[in-house]
């Protein structure tokens, strides 16, 4: 009907890409999936999966992403590497800009790209990352069971993963900027009470330390410019997530104050056949199990969006 090139292409190739990608291609489409450096998104930054169904031992992140890629691949997925640097989106022939300059047509697109963890920023943090720096602590707090640990930030996120935490670690110790945490009152009382929780506020990590074994511990610098050295095991940075959107057309997406992308349960965004899943869209809960499943769900609604308008 139209010219272009794809019926789909799904751009990123985490948990909710690859599944994406493994449904188009059951599904015989035309379809394409662009990732822009290797696959895998932020289930890399964790060492050991041990939430996702169906591996009773767990798994290791980049053995899980392997296993999704190479069970896409089994149905001929076709992948391509790539930045998409644009896209347009609001007619029926959609168009993806590439780093490289070309271009790629399509009639429908699932935007996968994904979300990162803020970085704090500090010397240490990405050398000791998956070795004792962690940002996701439904991902890694049972490793730290009866270990002193550190949770960095003061919003909801970090005062309600220190809760968490506590049911492993023997202590955590909330680090934060300013002397009054973000996080809503009831989540701050409850982390109050917890005789688990200790608050270190006013108060900047400056570095992470360690050794062979991993991380060893934090350099904290108080604001009224004391220092002193905390030993932890682990170093949670819960300082808020940033979404992957630099190439996304966000007003005409509608996205939220944060950035992340707005979709109705058939994770259609508000431009005709557009999809979006996994961590870029706006909601509460950012797991591998729920954005495979939204990577699915993209492609039942993308095909059923091609019949229509095909
Ligand atoms: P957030 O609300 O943006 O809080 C980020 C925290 O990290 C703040 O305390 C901030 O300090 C601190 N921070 C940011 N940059 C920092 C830096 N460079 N150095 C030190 N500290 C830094 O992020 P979030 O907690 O991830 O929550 C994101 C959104 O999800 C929010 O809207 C939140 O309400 C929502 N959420 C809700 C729930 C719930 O309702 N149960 C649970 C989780 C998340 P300052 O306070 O000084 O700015």
């Amino acid at each position: 009907m139209s010219a272009a090139a794809y019926d789909l292409v799904i751009v990123g190739g985490g948990p909710a890409g690859l599944t994406a990608g493994l449904y188009a291609a059951r599904a015989m489409l035309r379809a394409v999936l662009i990732e822009k450096g290797a696959v895998g998104g932020q289930v890399l930054l964790t060492d050991w999966v041990d939430n996702y169904p169906g591996f009773p031992e767990g798994i290791s992140g980049f053995e899980l992403i392997d296993k999704m890629a190479a069970q896409a691949a089994r149905f001929g997925l076709a992948t391509r590497l790539g930045a998409v640097t644009a896209m347009e989106l609001g007619g029926p022939v959609k168009r993806l800009v590439l780093e490289d300059g070309g271009d790629i047509t399509c009639r429908a697109v699932i935007i996968a790209t994904g979300a990162r963890p803020r970085q704090l920023g500090v010397p240490g943090e990405e050398e000791f990352t998956g070795r004792g720096v962690s940002y996701c602590a439904t991902c890694d707090g049972p490793f730290y069971r009866g270990q002193e640990v550190a949770v960095v930030g003061g919003g909801n996120t970090a005062v309600e993963e220190a809760i968490f935490l506590t049911r492993f670690a023997a202590k955590v110790h909330v680090i934060h900027r300013r002397n009054e945490l973000r996080a809503t009152r009831i989540l701050q009382e409850e982390a109050f009470a917890n005789p688990k929780i200790a608050f270190v506020l006013d108060s900047r990590v400056q570095r992470v330390r360690g050794g062979a074994q991993g991380v060893e511990g934090v350099d904290i610098r108080h604001n009224d410019g004391t220092e002193r050295f905390l030993p932890v095991t682990g170093v949670f940075m819960l300082i808020g997530t940033r979404p992957n959107n630099d190439m996304l057309p966000l007003a005409e997406l509608g996205a939220d104050a944060q950035g992340f992308i707005p979709t109705d349960g058939e994770m259609r965004t508000r431009l005709a056949g557009v999809m979006a899943a996994g961590d870029i869209r706006s909601k509460a809960v950012r797991q591998v199990v729920t954005a495979a499943g939204e990577g699915a769900v993209a492609v039942l609604a993308a095909e059923e969006y091609l019949h229509h308008s095909g």
